[in-house]
């Protein structure tokens, strides 16, 4: 298949089959959108004018990392950020933190009491992030612990009080064990609590067949993506929403 490098040229197409999983899965396009121009739009219109300075500094620091592909883009952000404060959520947890971009947009929209129990494997890229969240003023609202994510949660859960208490989960870490991780969150939110899981569209391989063309790291995912979105469908505990922002949210309402 041809593939074009003039992303000038590119950057209005249409979506058709071709075009998206060129664009997608040779990494050029970096939206669900129609085109790159539409994004930078919403970006340089909506979003860059309204995002804390913190974040910006955040979010330039971590374009000059080495895998600044995984940072969660500044419209998710703002969306976190409104669904944090539309809920008065108080009580949350992010699973994958990377540098922080997330993380500090959820800990900028707590209230001062507020609290976000961050899971990484790794504090390397947190530490990263650190001066730009102690530089907002929230460090007092983050508490981070390093280690697997399966286990830090089975830690959660031994305490009894911590069932049922999180208004608010956002989960971006290993997208092989994002159904491990709702067997373990859904009993860790409060009904009427919010799960956001993060990348459910995956490129949009999603919808490809299996053997189009797509990047090595899309392809060896995408299975899994593929079972936590049937499961989500299917788990009665839970009401769903599909989010085309970014690369995919799925917003899960605890209902029972
Ligand atoms: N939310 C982040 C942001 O705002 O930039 C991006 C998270 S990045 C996509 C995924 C993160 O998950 C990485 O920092 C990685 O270290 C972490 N991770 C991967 N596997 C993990 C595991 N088993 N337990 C906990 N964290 C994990
Ligand atoms: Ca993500």
């Amino acid at each position: 298949m041809a593939f074009n490098n003039n992303e000038e040229k590119q950057e209005n197409q249409p979506i058709t089959f071709k075009v998206y999983s060129d664009l997608f899965l040779f990494n050029k396009q970096k939206t669900l959108l129609q085109s790159n121009a539409l994004y930078q739009y919403v970006l340089e219109t909506s979003v860059f004018p309204k995002e804390h300075p913190s974040l910006k500094e955040l979010r330039d620091m971590t374009e000059k990392h080495p895998r600044s592909h995984m940072a969660t883009p500044a419209d998710e952000g703002q969306l976190i950020s409104m669904l944090v404060k539309l809920i008065n959520a108080k009580n949350t947890m992010e699973i994958g933190v990377y540098t922080g971009y997330s993380l500090l947009s959820t800990a900028l929209a707590l209230p001062s009491d507020g609290k976000v129990v961050a899971l990484d494997i790794t504090r390397e890229y947190y530490e990263l992030g650190l001066p730009m969240i102690e530089k907002a003023g929230v460090i007092h609202k983050i508490d981070f612990r390093e280690g697997h994510a399966l286990s830090l949660l089975d830690e959660l859960l031994q305490d009894e009080n911590n069932k049922g208490t999180f208004d608010f989960v956002f989960v971006d870490a290993d997208k092989e064990n994002y159904i491990n991780y709702h067997k373990k969150v859904i009993d860790l939110v409060k009904v009427g609590g919010l799960i956001g899981y993060d990348n459910t569209l995956w490129s949009g391989s999603v919808a490809l067949p299996p053997d189009a063309p797509m990047e090595e790291f899309i392809r060896d995912l995408r299975g899994h993506v593929i079972e936590v979105n049937k499961y989500l469908a299917q788990d009665s505990r839970i009401e769903i929403c599909q989010l085309t922002v970014a690369d995919g949210i799925t917003l899960c309402r605890r209902i029972s």
